[in-house]
């Protein structure tokens, strides 16, 4: 298959996997096993010397593992990919590849609570410095660059206020100073953005969220655009710190992604819906969606994503106690942190997510008490609105009630 003029919805489910290499099989087999047997003790010692392809131990290569890395390759345009334990290995991975002692990271700000605290590991432990600023045009990027800068790393939407950092202002600039960009994209999956085309040299997912999409496996994938780098990665960083993924969950990934398409597009579709009631809303003041009219960066973010995908925020009426009031009243949106699963979640950054994040920087980033975050899922739409027109209903009537009662 010519993966360069066949749709992302088709190498979803067939790139990586020939069944005729494997006993006719239609789905990827399992290869559930730890190590590999030489067949004499020459190819042993023509596989350590590099002289020979083929499987040594599974946190080196594995099959079922490799059908995952060269599927994810393909949707995102890459030229090879390494799968992790999590996506924080994939993090932790990539940043260490990208770095030494000294160095500085330009990042996003807002970036993932993990990422937060790594970044601060490694600036304790290894004097890695780091400055978290708004990405949105070339000259603030530009501004914040420092002799010492070695990697712009971005995330977009950013979490939970879904603000847009600008991929090809962060690419315009890397190329000037000759900086290693990666993007995690873990909130539009490679079915609705794709930072490699756009020049990015490394893509990560959580692959936790939409690739899995079932909300059962925590994992991590990262993609090179070179693929030597991605091969260097795979023997240092990768094989010596030994966050590598499951064969069991890469199947399970490989399961999820033959689905992506036609997730996000339903994920996308019911966050459309949910969006166009809450405007209703009275109790409603705000929503944050990148593919909405009032966003800010609309703009930028219809020029990079093919869709808003399935994730937005909200502010309610009212702080903290109206948030827990309101999430307390849903009955089948539930309450986790998490997102991209086939369950609608709703969580409450200011005491979850975000709790860790100083105040004055949550007011910075326009985290307030009254925000929700809101992933949708694959639910009927109607049935999604139903339970927030009742928990909103119920409010009201709790408003309402004449005091002591
Ligand atoms: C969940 C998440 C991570 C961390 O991934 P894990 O699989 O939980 O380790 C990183 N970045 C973003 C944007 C996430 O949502």
């Amino acid at each position: 298959m010519d993966s360069k003029h066949v749709h992302r919805d088709t190498l979803m489910i067939h790139t990586g996997h020939d069944p005729h290499e494997h006993h006719d099989s239609l789905a990827m087999p399992l290869y559930q096993t730890s190590t590999y047997v030489f067949p004499d003790a020459a190819t042993g010692a023509a596989r350590f010397a590099g002289e020979q392809e083929g499987n040594i131990y599974s946190r080196l290569t594995n099959p079922t593992v490799r059908a995952l890395e060269e599927r994810i390759t393909a949707l995102e345009k890459g030229e090879g990919a390494l799968a992790f334990g999590s996506g924080m290995a994939a993090v932790s991975a990539v940043l260490t590849y990208a770095t030494r002692a000294g160095d500085h990271i330009l990042a996003t700000r807002g970036i993932y609570g993990c990422t937060f605290g790594l970044l601060a590991i490694m600036n304790d432990k290894y004097n890695i410095t780091h400055d978290l600023i708004r990405m949105w045009t070339e000259e603030e990027i530009e501004a914040a660059v420092k002799p010492e800068t070695k990697v712009i790393y971005i995330e977009t939407p950013v979490n939970p206020t879904m603000e847009i950092a600008d991929l090809q202002a962060a690419v315009n600039v890397a190329r000037r100073h000759g900086l290693t960009v990666i993007v995690d994209n873990t909130f539009s999956s490679p079915y609705i953005q794709n930072p490699l085309e756009l020049g990015a040299d490394f893509v990560l997912h959580s692959a936790t969220k939409y690739i899995n999409g079932h909300g059962d496996v925590i994992a991590g994938l990262l993609i090179g655009a070179d693929a030597e780098k991605i091969t260097e990665l795979r023997m240092t960083v990768q094989k010596d710190y030994g966050g590598i993924i499951s064969p069991f969950d890469a199947w399970l990934l490989l399961r999820g992604l033959k689905t992506l398409a036609v997730r996000m597009e339903r994920h996308t579709a019911n966050a459309g819906r949910v969006i166009e009631y809450l405007k209703s809303e009275p109790m409603v003041r705000e929503v944050h969606y990148p593919y909405d009219a009032d966003h800010p960066q609309a703009p930028i973010a219809r020029r990079q994503m093919s869709a808003g995908g399935g994730i937005f925020s909200f502010t309610i009426d009212g702080g903290l106690r109206e948030a827990q009031e309101f999430m307390d009243s849903l009955s089948l949106i539930k309450i986790a942190v998490s997102l991209g699963d086939a369950e609608s979640l709703i969580q409450h950054p200011w005491t979850m997510t975000h709790s860790g994040v100083p105040e004055e920087d949550r007011a910075a980033m326009g985290i307030s008490d009254g925000l929700l975050r809101f992933s949708a899922g694959l639910e009927h739409p109607d049935d999604l609105i139903a339970d927030l027109q009742a928990a909103f209903a119920s409010m009201k009537k709790h408003a309402a009630a004449p005091a002591g009662e």
